[in-house]
């Protein structure tokens, strides 16, 4: 990948809306989303987040990023999560849902607690984990079906959109339970068998009505390219209506932003704002914080956590970007070697990665260095960690180790349940079973066995 020049465009526009005639842009309703590859026309929310991806294969970027007000700043613990949902999010619509039916979206997306709790008087977790699929992937994903679900019932032809989405494990569950029963919209899920694990696949199989589990013999990279081919294949668009639930969508991505306003809403400190560690993979998420951070939100510094995935980190440290081959490893969500958002922080910096490099820092953590720091918090701390959330633990210790003084929170990405087989041969101990994943793991699993063949999904898609 080449990280192209800046689009002088957006710089304008961005400057324009940081002027006292911001306000007038902001009412005008129109958030425009351009291409960041500069081939397609631009489009507005409804258009970016039918179509996940630009016609010319770029990602979607707002054309100008809204400031929050100074108000919501600073009286935010007076704000239901709701309303700072709500404030956060529409600017970036436009008229593309009216008021009252956007309201109702935020609500539905974030109808879970979201609490920072301490582990010492320096690290906090954010806990993401307690919407229905136990990882923070589920507000992206309920943001996103509900966006949809309207769109299509607002479609003049009522046609139905099919979401059609291949996974590892922790999309296809939030995606699964995101878009359950959303009318005008049928998911199909494409997963490696035997290659996920057992909550993860209960999460994917045991819904039905509009949800359909198709399991592939084969391996996740062989599902995404049929993914992929069903996209490319003419004839099966033309009689249907196809859609991706990728992680690029503005519709996933765009929503994110709002538990980085939740982290500040319950830090004591005003003063002293929170450093934040996000693990990382595709980078949507800490993308997404960093256009918080953009918005006015007070955040002091990011850290980007990752496994020995580390095409970011390495960025940052030698200013050469090179994609690798990903590697697995035991925090699996993050095991991404080309990150696709990272084309969009690069976008917001204007790609001068010495502006980037005073508002992000990056770290590599290794699987030994993730176990043993899983361990360490849970003796010392009696906090348990997932993988996940313990690569970014451990990368914090090491800012923390240059900065003494920064007080810091890391993102708990997913609840340990979903990885207890790593985390219970090094604790020795059973990880609690929330009430939730007991009950899906008694539903039967309901899945469609095909052979890794694209003539098959198609099949399968115009049945
Ligand atoms: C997806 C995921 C990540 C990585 O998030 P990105 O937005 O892709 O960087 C981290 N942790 C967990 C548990 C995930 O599911």
């Amino acid at each position: 990948m080449s990280l192209s020049k800046p689009v002088l465009l957006s710089l304008t526009r961005l400057r324009q809306a940081q002027t006292d005639n911001f306000s007038n842009l902001y009412t005008e309703n129109k958030m425009k989303y351009y291409s960041l590859n500069k081939q397609s026309p631009v489009a507005d929310f409804a258009t970016a987040t039918i179509l996940g991806q630009a016609p010319d294969k770029g990602l979607y970027f707002p054309e100008i990023i809204p400031q929050v007000s100074k108000e919501l700043i600073d009286n935010i613990e007076n704000y239901s999560n709701e309303a700072i949902a709500f404030e956060v999010i529409k600017p970036y619509i436009g008229d593309a849902i009216p008021k009252d039916v956007l309201e109702k979206i935020v609500a539905e997306t974030v109808s879970f607690e979201i609490p920072l709790v301490k582990i010492t008087d320096a690290i906090f977790s954010l806990e993401l984990f307690h919407g229905p699929t136990l990882a923070f992937k589920d507000v992206g994903a309920r943001f996103m079906s509900r966006c949809l679900g309207y769109f299509a019932t607002q479609s003049q032809t009522k046609e139905k959109i099919t979401v059609l989405v291949a996974t590892s494990g922790d999309t296809g569950g939030a995606v699964a339970n995101g878009f359950y029963d959303v009318e005008g919209v049928e998911v199909v899920i494409l997963y490696p068998s035997g290659k996920v694990s057992s909550v993860q696949e209960k999460q994917l199989t045991t819904l039905g009505k509009n949800i359909h589990a198709l399991e592939v013999d084969g391996t996740f990279d062989e599902c995404q390219q049929m993914v992929k081919a069903a996209f490319a294949d003419v004839e099966l668009n033309q009689k249907i209506k196809l859609t991706s639930a990728n992680s690029i969508n503005v519709a996933r991505w765009l929503p994110q932003q709002f538990y980085y306003f939740y982290l500040y809403k319950q830090w004591k400190d005003k003063t002293n704002p929170p450093v934040v560690t996000v693990p990382s993979g595709n980078f949507g998420n800490i993308c997404a914080g960093l256009l918080a951070q953009q918005s006015c939100l007070p955040i002091k510094h990011f850290i980007a956590a990752c496994n020995v995935n580390d095409t970011v980190p390495d960025f940052l440290r030698t200013g050469n970007y090179q994609p690798k081959k990903a590697v697995p490893t035991i925090s699996n969500a993050m095991d991404v070697g080309d990150p696709s958002n990272f084309i969009r922080i690069m976008q917001m910096f204007y790609h001068q990665k010495n502006s980037l490099d005073k508002t992000l820092t990056g770290f590599t953590i290794t699987d030994n260095e993730t176990k043993e720091t899983l361990v360490s918090v849970l003796k010392k701390h009696n906090y348990l960690l997932d993988p996940h959330g313990a690569v970014a633990y451990n990368a914090l210790q090491q800012y923390h180790a240059q900065h003494p003084n920064a007080k810091g929170v890391i993102l708990e990405t997913a609840h340990p349940v979903k990885f207890y087989d790593v985390i219970e041969p090094l604790t020795n101990q059973k990880v609690p079973v929330p009430a939730s994943v007991e009950e899906q793991i008694k539903k039967e699993k309901m899945s469609v066995k095909i052979s890794a063949d694209t003539n098959l999904l198609k099949e399968f898609l115009l049945r």
